[in-house]
């Protein structure tokens, strides 16, 4: 007999959502949280991180109906977004996938969207301990069955029959539960190591000038900044403040770019910008001919994380399935779900952590891997294909492949975006095409995972 049906590790949209599912279908559940402060938020909750931007389908891939969340969570809705490279620029109006949502997308409150998944796992039945950290976790794994014992930061444990791991991108209770789990070579530390697999990504709270603030189109800069899937972006929030924000790898070296050809990067530079440089030089870029920067777009405070700017880490990972036979399921950002592409993930760590709920609550959890390959296994490829296709990008392989989405969707008379008749319209269309399609096939069956569940032994 354990304390409590369900254990999760980590209170962000996957393991609040795992709690609520789990809660929802008759489970114990509890989410152990270790809670970080925030400027935006009063008491302590997960580590939300705002650049908060959701897609119409992806509402669909999450499971969620945007009639639950509440008024205030959403902060503009979208109509575009667009991309700019180096000298080539296009707007789409359209991700050219089936959903039910009528705008193109809508940008969020990270914080409130992650206080109402916490509330509505505790109205659900669900126990959220913010301020506990999960230390370590001992599993004991027979052939009968498994039961795992939860380290607390305050020195207490806690037996669970079902535990979800939901840590986000630092993995480091995840890490230290799958590894005993597999072999040489397949370790979880090493696939899933912090420091090569993810991201680093910040953000600055800016108070726009009136009659520059977009408030319904995202805006990336493509082949501006050096490093795989590194760009800077624009999402509006209300009153004029948009998030400033930037993603590129960790541990780049800038001798390995030529400066001349990055628009961010300058030839005196000694070591890649910090987040806040790149920043201060996109707006420069930008506006810098006509306005003064830092007085007409200030930082705008109580915003955020801490004095209007945020820092993280991004999980940039292909995703990994779950030991299910241990009673382990692993979900959301932990397991790689969050796309090296475009970042998105808040979508399917909604969707696995309901799938990890609700199946350990029914006893059912060797299904999880299947499971969520069905609910996501589309867009985990379509994403991992793309990442693998702009790997090495460089300026000019942006501004090409730009012009040829703007071509594509001059094509586009279905609604689609990419398919293989609006490539034929544009010159390069179909070579770039080409390139994705066999990228994708390469990923069948599964294959965008980078560790199965036959890699498990124990
Ligand atoms: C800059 C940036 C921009 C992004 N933009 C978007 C976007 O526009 N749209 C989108 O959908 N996604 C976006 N994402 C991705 C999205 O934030 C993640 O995919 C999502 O947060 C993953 O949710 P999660 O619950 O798996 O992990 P997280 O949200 O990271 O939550 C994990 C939680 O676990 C807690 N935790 C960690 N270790 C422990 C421990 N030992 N004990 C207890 N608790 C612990 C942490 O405090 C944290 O609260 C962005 C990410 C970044 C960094």
């Amino acid at each position: 007999m354990t304390d409590v049906d369900v254990a999760v590790v980590g209170g962000g949209p996957a393991g609040s959502t795992a709690a609520y599912a789990a809660a929802e279908a008759g489970a114990d559940a509890v989410v152990y949280e270790k809670g970080v402060p925030r400027d935006d938020r009063e008491r302590l909750g997960p580590d939300s991180t705002d650049a908060a931007g959701f897609l119409d389908y992806w509402l669909d891939v999450a499971d969620l109906d945007v009639e639950d969340v509440p008024e205030d969570v959403v902060e503009q809705e979208l109509v575009d977004a667009e991309f700019i490279g180096p000298s080539e620029r296009v707007t789409v109006d359209r991700t050219g996938i089936d959903s039910d949502y009528e705008h193109f997308g809508f940008t969020f409150h990270r914080a409130k969207f992650d206080d109402w998944l916490r509330e509505r796992a505790e109205a659900a039945g669900a126990r959220y301990e913010a301020g506990t950290s999960v230390t370590g976790v001992d599993s004991q794994l027979s052939g009968t069955g498994h039961e795992h014992t939860l380290h607390l930061g305050d020195g207490e444990t806690v037996t669970a029959e079902y535990l979800v791991l939901a840590d986000g991108p630092q993995r480091q209770v995840t890490m230290r539960v799958l590894d005993p789990l597999l072999p040489e070579g397949k370790q979880a530390s090493e696939v899933l190591s912090p420091p090569s697999a993810n991201h680093i990504a910040y953000q600055e709270y800016r108070r726009f000038p009136e009659e520059l603030f977009d408030d319904d189109s995202l805006k990336f800069w493509w082949g501006w900044m050096p490093g795989e899937t590194a760009y800077p972006w624009v999402f509006p929030n209300r009153d004029n403040v948009a998030r400033v924000g930037l993603t590129m790898p960790i541990g780049l070296d800038v001798e390995d770019f030529d400066a001349s050809e990055w628009r961010l990067l300058r030839e005196d530079d000694e070591k890649i910008p910090s987040g806040s440089e790149y920043i201060r030089r996109l707006l420069e870029e930008l506006y810098g001919d006509e306005y003064d920067v830092e007085a007409d777009f200030p930082l705008a405070n109580g915003h955020g994380k801490s004095k209007g700017t945020e820092t993280y880490p991004i999980s940039s990972t292909r995703p990994i399935e779950s030991p299910v036979e241990a009673g382990i399921a692993v979900a959301g950002g932990a397991m790689g779900t969050t796309s090296a592409f475009h970042e998105g993930g808040d979508h399917v760590a909604h969707r696995t952590g309901l799938l990890a709920g609700r199946l350990a609550a029914e006893g059912r959890l060797e299904d999880y891997n299947d499971a969520w390959h069905d609910a996501i296994g589309e867009e985990l490829k379509r994403n991992v294909a793309m990442a693998d296709v702009v790997s090495d990008f460089d300026p000019d392989d942006w501004d090409d492949t730009i012009h040829v989405t703007r071509e594509m969707l001059a094509a586009s008379d279905d609604g689609q975006i990419i398919s293989k008749s609006n490539a034929r319209s544009a010159a390069g269309g179909l070579k770039l095409y080409g390139k994705y399609r066999k990228t994708k096939f390469g990923l069948r069956k599964g294959r965008y995972a980078q560790l199965r569940e036959s890699d498990y032994s124990f």
